[in-house]
């Protein structure tokens, strides 16, 4: 059986539209191959020569994500990281650079229990948690040293 695929590639101006399911798959591949978070502007920007994705549809894909773990929000930033640990079930922390705006993912660091136990001792009942590190990675940190020696 032949495959499907065209002799001469189709190919849109504005690219066509897509539904959830597959905006989901684009947009993950698209943040994987993303070092930095990026908004969902960005996204938007990064896949418009190949989707039309309409903000609406952007959301309700990286809803999914996250729903699925696959996908983490930094809320500080209002931007979105492809998760590097996927399958976790601990909350993470995320260590962001203001030099350079890498993030790394801080996970299986004991957060969890941490933020657990204090919300105990206060009765509360802990549903979110959003730990954000702000500073300056390895990198980073270690040019500036040698730029000011
Ligand atoms: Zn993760
Ligand atoms: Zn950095």
């Amino acid at each position: 059986m032949p495959s499907h695929r065209r002799p001469t590639p189709h190919r849109p101006r504005a690219g066509p539209r897509i539904k959830k399911a597959q905006a989901a798959k684009v947009i993950l591949a698209a943040l994987k191959l993303m070092r930095r978070p990026v908004s969902a502007y960005e996204i938007q920007a990064s896949l418009s020569d190949r989707f039309h994705l309409a903000p609406p549809t952007i959301y309700r894909a990286l809803d999914m994500l996250m729903d699925e773990g696959l996908v983490h929000k930094i809320q500080s930033l209002n931007a979105f990281v492809a998760c590097r640990h996927v399958g976790h079930a601990d909350r993470t922390a995320f260590a962001i650079c203001t030099e350079c705006g890498s993030v790394m993912e801080i996970c299986g660091s004991g957060i969890d229990a941490i933020l657990e136990s204090c919300s105990h001792q206060l009765g509360f009942e802990l549903h979110e948690s959003n730990v954000e590190l702000h500073g300056a990675c390895k990198k980073c940190s270690t040019s500036e040293k040698v730029r000011s020696d």
